[in-house]
């Protein structure tokens, strides 16, 4: 989330930033329905599209609107910590760049059409509350949320009320629009609790059944891959079109086939197409089947120095960070939930027993064993990060019974990277190694003996490798 706005754009959304762009939404729409009989469209409606998005600040009055193929019924409410107010609605197929709700870079001399006019904004500089002609509307993402299930997500730049929302045909189309206006803080903390209680309720009723465990006949252990972020969630945006999304999704696929032609293992997905999965949700959905291992695949990507770092870093959990670049990287990471709009939750899972800590201490061994694994046989076929094993507090990564490890693949923000990662020879390649690195792990599965010792403070031998994988984790460090 941290890149910028790219020179280029998705060229499947170029056309509507052309002048007359609305004259092209007819044909459009006309042309898919005009398929519909063909396609089976009629039978199982599709949903309809989102095809632009503009924010704009009239008066006080801070508005994001979304165009659209027909109206939607929209749920609007309001969250804090952070400030966003979000719009649920039934599934929409946006074909807008998720680059659009970025915020815009610091100075804007000109303005593009999303812009207000320049009456606008300055009328809009006399009103009182957030930055100046900014207007309320910070950022914004939008995306599917579950199946039937869509979302928006506005970052707030103060206090807001929602005014209205509404939805409106406009010529050869229709207008989704939500209007905020500045709020008193007292006002805001009150509508945000009765947004929290309004999606509390709404999660209630739509609570994704929880995985079954293995059945007694089935012996094979539970690997448990987790493709970072979806759905409203993007993750990082990179250069070359690259989604973080996408890209950690294609990856983990890839691995699970690769697990899964082996034959000796149970693989299961978090997510397998663009659903939002909270984070809570992913290390359940480990738990519940008493996985014998679970592999979160992420992509990074950095704001500054973006091609300059490169490579690929496996995280293990750990209390404190190993360094400033592992805690930046879990911050990141463990906003995903907030970034998709969902209300923050208190952690209560931690028991704090002996038997819990006995337990927890285990399996950070296995997991600092199944990093070290990975880290030798990725560095065959793949570039690694110049300190490729790290730690720190993933949310993801906390269960306290299931070895977990966070592989970020590399920098979307690295032009090497980002071609590697996009590219299906590598991903054959990377892939193989990774399950490879799987297979040592579970051959050889024994703790370390210190598993409270840094990554980094580690011999290599004590892990599985590709020249010798059948090592043992707990042999002393004279091999
Ligand atoms: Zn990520």
């Amino acid at each position: 989330m941290t890149m910028g706005r790219p020179e280029r754009k998705y060229a499947s959304f170029a056309a509507r930033r052309q002048p007359g762009r609305r004259l092209g939404l007819i044909p459009a729409f006309a042309a898919l329905l005009a398929l519909a009989p063909f396609t089976g469209l009629r039978a199982q409606p599709a949903p309809p599209l989102a095809i632009a998005v503009r924010s704009e600040v009239q008066g006080h009055e801070s508005r994001l609107t979304f165009t659209l193929q027909s109206c939607v019924q929209a749920e609007s409410y309001l969250l804090e910590t952070p400030n966003r107010a979000i719009l649920d609605l039934p599934e929409v197929n946006f074909q807008i760049d998720p680059r659009e709700g970025l915020p815009e870079p610091a100075p804007k001399p000109q303005k593009h059409r999303h812009r207000a006019s320049a009456k606008e904004t300055d009328s809009a500089k006399a009103t009182p509350g957030p930055a100046a002609g900014a207007g309320l509307i910070a950022s914004y993402r939008f995306g599917r949320l579950a199946p039937g299930k869509s979302r928006v997500v506005v970052d707030l730049t103060g206090p807001a009320s929602i005014v209205s929302t509404s939805c409106a045909p406009s010529p050869g189309a229709f207008e989704l629009t939500l209007t905020l206006a500045p709020a008193s803080e007292a006002a805001f903390k009150a509508a945000a609790r009765a947004g929290s209680e309004k999606q509390a309720r709404a999660t209630v009723q739509s609570a994704p059944p929880a995985p079954l465990p293995p059945s007694a006949g089935a012996q094979k252990p539970v690997i448990v891959l987790d493709p970072g972020h979806g759905g409203v969630d993007t993750g990082a945006l990179g250069r070359e079109h690259a989604i973080e999304k996408y890209v950690v999704l294609d990856f983990a696929k890839a691995l699970g086939a690769k697990l899964r032609a082996r034959g000796s293992y149970r693989v299961v997905f978090t997510r397998e197409d663009d659903s939002f999965v909270s984070l809570g949700q992913r290390v359940r959905i480990a738990r519940n089947l008493n996985a014998a291992l679970f592999v979160s695949v992420h992509a990074d990507a950095l704001a500054r120095d973006g091609d300059e770092v490169q490579g690929a870093t496996v995280y293990t959990v750990s209390d404190r960070a190993s360094d400033a670049e592992a805690a930046r990287v879990a911050e990141h990471e463990n906003k995903a939930d907030s970034a998709a709009g969902e209300e923050a939750k208190e952690d209560a899972s931690d028991v704090n027993d002996i038997l819990f800590e006995l337990t927890r201490r285990e399996t950070r061994a296995y997991s600092h064993v199944v990093a070290r694994s990975l880290t030798n046989y990725w560095k065959v076929a793949a570039r690694l990060n110049k300190n490729p094993r790290r730690s720190a507090g993933f949310v993801v990564l906390k269960a306290p019974d299931v070895p977990s490890i966070l592989l970020e693949l590399g920098y979307l923000s690295n032009e090497e990277d980002v071609a590697d990662l996009t590219s299906p020879a590598w991903r054959e390649k990377a892939t193989e190694q990774a399950a490879k690195a799987i297979d040592a792990f579970f051959a050889q599965r024994q703790p370390e003996k210190q598993p409270e010792i840094q990554p980094e403070n580690q011999p290599e031998n004590l892990a599985p490798t590709p020249d010798a994988p059948a090592l043992k984790a707990t042999q002393s460090t004279g091999n």
